[in-house]
Order: structure tokens, then sequence, then C-alpha cells
């Protein structure tokens, strides 16, 4: 009797602090990108458990954004090209975003040297077993500013 409830009480603070299975998780990623036309990671991860990612561009150099303006864009790898294209016809005004564009899964806005900018965005846009890429659509940027976005797989156990 007295066993029982010992083991009772011991249980019980695990089942209470066991996580569900779909919990809300959001992740943080931060990329830096400067004045060479350079981000600061070549590839970017994010956990099978993350269900909502923010991803921070930091500009850590100094040259203004009409000169080396720097966004985080996030397409399919087999998009990207295409969306950079369109990129530079949307051109400035629209911080080289193409309008409505759903081949676009998340962008940040454009900014430039000592600037910073934010997005949020649902991990039920990436698919499993897709390539993603993120890029800088500024003109030009696109051969040096570009990396592949990982979401790893959960463990199939
Ligand atoms: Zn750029």
């Amino acid at each position: 009797m007295r066993i029982s409830k010992l083991l009772g009480l011991l249980a019980l603070p695990l089942v209470a602090f066991s996580t569900p299975l779909y919990a809300a998780k959001t992740c943080e990623l931060s990329i830096d990108g400067n004045d060479q036309m350079q981000f600061s990671k070549k590839e970017m991860r994010v956990g099978a458990d993350c269900t909502e990612i923010k991803l921070t561009l930091k500009h850590v150099g100094k040259l203004p954004k009409a000169a080396m303006g720097h966004n985080w864009v996030l397409t399919k790898a087999s998009d990207m090209n295409a969306v950079d294209a369109a990129a530079a016809s949307a051109g400035p005004a629209n911080d080289y975003i193409p309008k409505e564009d759903q081949r676009i899964i998340a962008h940040t806005k454009l900014i430039g040297g000592g600037e910073t900018a934010s997005v949020t965005f649902s991990a039920t846009k990436l698919k499993a077993g897709e390539d993603y890429k993120f890029f800088c659509s500024f003109p030009g940027h696109v051969a040096t500013m570009n990396g592949a976005f990982i979401q790893e797989q959960a463990s199939k156990s």
C-alpha cells in the first residue's frame, strides 16, 4: 500500500512534463550579410520538431541598401534562379521581391549596413524530401549569397 502510493507520486511528474508529440516550437535561426556580398552561412538547418521558424538577418556591413542591400529569400532549389530573375524585374521599390509570388516560401525585407530584419514562417510550408535554397535577391548577389536550407527528418523509430 505504502509502496504503490510512493510509485504513484514518482510517476506523476513524468506525466506532467512529457511533451505532446506536436507541441508548438519556434526555432530561431540567424545569419549575417556583409559588404563583401557574403552570407555568414552556406547551410542552414531546422529540426523536424520545429513548427515555426524565425529567421533573423543582420547586415554587419556599412554600405547603404541601394549599393549593397541584402534580404533573405527562401524557395525550392529548383525555383531559385527563376525567382531571382523575377526579383530583378520587381526592382528596388519592391525590395527585389516579386509580388504575390507563390514560389517564395519566406522572405525578409531588404536592409542596408547596420540593419536587422526578421521573418517568421510555418514549417508546414516545407515538404519532406524537397531541396530548398536561401539567397539574397539583390541583383547579382545570388551568385555568392546562397545556401542550402535543410529541414531534418524525424527519425523513424
Ligand atoms: Zn545582397
